[in-house]
């Protein structure tokens, strides 16, 4: 018999489950872009087949989603950030080795960096142009930014975060995703909730009270999904009060969808699952990594001693659950769908959205290079021993481990190749110009690093030869802090001290010259208590990027003034930070027993000094501020107050000044931190010229965490702003009452 042919054999397609089903047709609904988005979802996911939804949830490969060419559903394709395009072929240990064939992308500062700057706009150019790179390089979605508060100043991913306060990380966090988005690139925002050491983190067990989580560890998010409306949150490896992260309906079902209304997809970290129905049940909707490099990397040895169990979340193990009735179709259903409406929110459905965009502009390499530039915090300049220049000195002695080799990033899954990156050596001798002589030794080598390629010399004559050379020069600059191997995700650093050697360099210098000037590459604070008395000048630069060199020149030499102000407290050592007690925790538990008091809001409560506080950064300018107005001065429930005040550069230079504004509440049923950053501008200024700046306080900002209420609460009564140039150089004080 001849065999039947079937006239609809050309719309019958094999799917990726192996099962013939029949292709859309191309006017199903789904297909029109003139379609509501959630009427495009609701027919997509009931064209989709049990066998096709289960397959979504887990993914294809290392950094890919399944797709489904039977429906046109695109993969999603991942590379991780958040300072610039990574390598997305394999895990960080793979990828960061020199054999591995690299991908280049523009290397932005480290995201404390970009908190430093206080620029909101400036973010949010970056966002975009990493995310016109995630397109160029052929991928569409961004594992970024991280916005985990910076509860310690050891943990080892300080440098990704944007320091230590809710309300800045918050600020910085919606403008980069801002910037994504705009791009059609999907943002992830991370890591939901908590990730705060690096020590144990696919197992420790945080314990954490509601209120510390509202008004610390959630804000970040909170506004990432109402501000921002972000497309997709990573959830986090550790657990928060006994449940892990990808597996926790407090965090997941009760914080992120209901009580913010998150109508996006939650990605898991990788390896970070343990079950099958808890998960999806939970809210957890994509599961990292997939298929067969999810299955090498599993059976690594350093993996199964982490705590990484298996993936979970396999088609085969997903529709298990559901047959078993531990796991509601609806649940699997609502993962699709949150997938999918990302996917048609960002139009990938109709045009060639995710198309375009170029890597390495000159447009990308101004935001790095200006991002770079206003990340840098001045600490000290003494005598104004700063900016350099002829008219100063003719010689100046260039030293230290991070001199001559360009520190663009702390170590992990956010470490950008770049095309190129600029050495601090290099941007000095630029910006030092003809006159200035630059000689240079590397007086020190990084901890774990060859000092040159010759016979390596002993610490000692490295630093000997350094010391003469600053003996012999009219100032020295002396580059140190870490590498990216020794600060880096997955392990936090030993102590707050500089690595082997460097304060020893420092102090031999300081010796030798009394225009000492010390900058730092390092992603946090480091110890300075040995020889910051000592010195004429510190500056924090941070993890630059690529353009960390230029910038780095262009402040030392005055080409640009200082603007940048520290988004972290610096402790003169570890023990005076309010996390140290807690820390690592026993028996894979720790307790957050500062609660609320974290950073400057924990100085503020102790009796500690701290070496720098939070906001603190200065220039080469002065910044006058007078003329506070507040209206109305008692204000209705729920109604808004106006502030007002002027700032003046009264010095010779511009120069950008970053006027914070605190809140204190005066009386209050519950204990308050003394004062809450909620607002604060960054205003750029020429000589004598004088601008006013306005703020606007809602509810939210008057606000604590009610735990008896479980809501937002402001409490009537009388409430002072603070305006200040940091957290503790408060210069003006007004009050107003919020009515009952
Ligand atoms: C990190 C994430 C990263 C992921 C993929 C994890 O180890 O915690 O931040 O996005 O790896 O590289």
């Amino acid at each position: 018999m001849k065999p039947t042919r079937l006239p609809f054999l050309s719309i019958l397609l094999l799917s990726a489950t192996g099962i013939f089903l029949a292709q859309t047709p191309a006017d199903a609904p789904y297909k029109d872009p003139k379609m509501p988005v959630e009427q495009r979802v609701e027919d997509l996911l009931h064209r989709m087949t049990p066998l096709e939804k289960a397959e979504m949830l887990s993914g294809a490969g290392w950094m890919e989603s399944q797709p489904n060419t039977r429906l046109g559903i695109a993969a999603i394709k991942m590379a991780d950030g958040p300072m610039g395009v990574r390598n997305w072929t394999g895990s960080s240990a793979v990828t960061n080795a020199t054999t591995t064939s690299q991908v280049l992308a523009t290397s932005f500062p480290a995201g404390i960096g970009m908190g430093a700057s206080w620029d909101v706009e400036l973010v949010q150019r970056e966002g975009q142009a990493i995310a016109q790179e995630v397109k160029a390089l052929g991928r569409n979605m961004i594992l970024g930014p991280t916005v985990n508060i910076s509860r310690m100043p050891i943990w080892g991913r300080n440098f990704e975060g944007y320091g230590e306060d809710p309300y800045l990380a918050a600020r910085m966090g919606v403008a980069y995703i801002k910037g994504v988005q705009s791009e059609k690139v999907i943002p992830s925002v991370k890591h939901f909730a908590a990730n705060n050491q690096e020590f144990e983190r696919h197992r420790i067990d945080e314990k954490i009270d509601p209120r510390t989580l509202h008004e610390i560890y959630f804000p970040a998010f909170k506004a990432a999904v109402q501000e921002a409306g972000v497309w997709a949150v990573m959830n986090a490896y550790n657990k928060v009060n006994g449940l892990w992260c990808a597996e926790n309906p407090m965090l997941l079902s009760e914080t992120l969808q209901k009580r913010w209304g998150f109508k996006g997809f939650v990605i898991s970290d990788w390896g970070s699952t343990y079950s099958t129905a808890a998960t999806v049940a939970a809210g957890m909707n994509l599961e990292m990594p997939g298929g067969e490099p999810m299955r090498r990397w599993f059976v690594r040895p350093e993996v199964r001693k982490a705590g990484n169990g298996a993936a979970w979340l396999t088609q085969d193990k997903v529709l298990a659950a559901v047959a078993a009735g531990q796991l509601k179709q609806e649940a699997v259903d609502d993962s699709v769908r949150r997938m999918l409406r990302v996917m048609f929110t960002a139009g990938w459905f109709d045009a060639a959205a995710t198309t375009g965009g170029e890597v390495d502009t000159p447009e990308q390499r101004a935001v790095a290079r200006r991002s770079a530039t206003e990340s840098i915090v001045l600490l000290k300049n003494e005598g104004g021993a700063l900016p350099l220049g002829a008219s100063k000195i003719r010689s100046v002695a260039v030293t230290g481990p991070s001199a001559a080799i360009a520190r663009t990033g702390g170590g992990g899954s956010s470490l950008v190749r770049p095309k190129y990156s600029v050495t601090a050596l290099d941007g000095i001798k630029e910006a030092a110009g003809a006159q200035v002589k630059v000689g240079y030794a590397p007086g020190a080598a990084m901890q774990g690093e060859d000092a040159s390629a010759e016979a390596t010399p002993s610490p000692a004559q490295l630093r000997n030869e350094a010391v003469e050379l600053a003996r012999k020069s009219d100032a020295a600059i002396v580059v140190v802090g870490y590498s990216y191997k020794l600060e880096a995700e997955s392990f936090d650093r030993p102590s707050m001290d500089l690595p082997a050697g460097q304060d020893e360099l420092i102090e031999a210098i300081a010796a030798a010259n009394k225009n000492t000037i010390v900058v730092i590459a390092a992603g946090g604070p480091v110890t300075m208590t040995k020889w910051i008395g000592r010195v004429a000048a510190v500056v924090q630069a941070w993890y630059g990027g690529q353009e960390a060199g230029h910038a780095i020149g262009d402040i030392l030499f005055g080409a640009q003034n200082p603007s940048g102000k520290l988004p972290v407290t610096f402790p003169k050592q570890w023990s005076d930070s309010p996390a140290y007690k807690d820390y690592p925790g026993v028996n894979l538990h720790t307790a957050y027993t500062e609660g609320i008091y974290v950073g400057y809001r924990g100085f503020d409560k102790g009796t500690v000094e701290p070496l720098f506080p939070f906001g603190y950064g200065l220039s080469y300018t002065k910044f006058d501020y007078s003329g506070l107005k507040i209206s109305p001065a008692k204000v209705a429930a729920g109604k808004q107050v106006d502030v007002t005040m002027r700032v003046r550069n009264s010095g010779s230079r511009a120069g950008a000044e970053i006027v914070q504004l605190y809140v204190h509440d005066v009386k209050s049923t519950v204990d308050r931190p003394l004062k809450e950053l909620k607002g604060f501008q960054r205003v750029t200024l020429k000589p004598g010229e004088a601008r006013n700046v306005s703020f606007t306080l809602d509810k939210s900002a008057m606000s604590f965490f009610s735990t008896a209420k479980d809501e937002w609460v402001a409490e009537p009564g009388a409430f002072e702003v603070w305006i200040g140039a940091s957290s503790r150089d408060i210069r003006l004080k007004g009050a107003f009452e919020l009515a009952p």
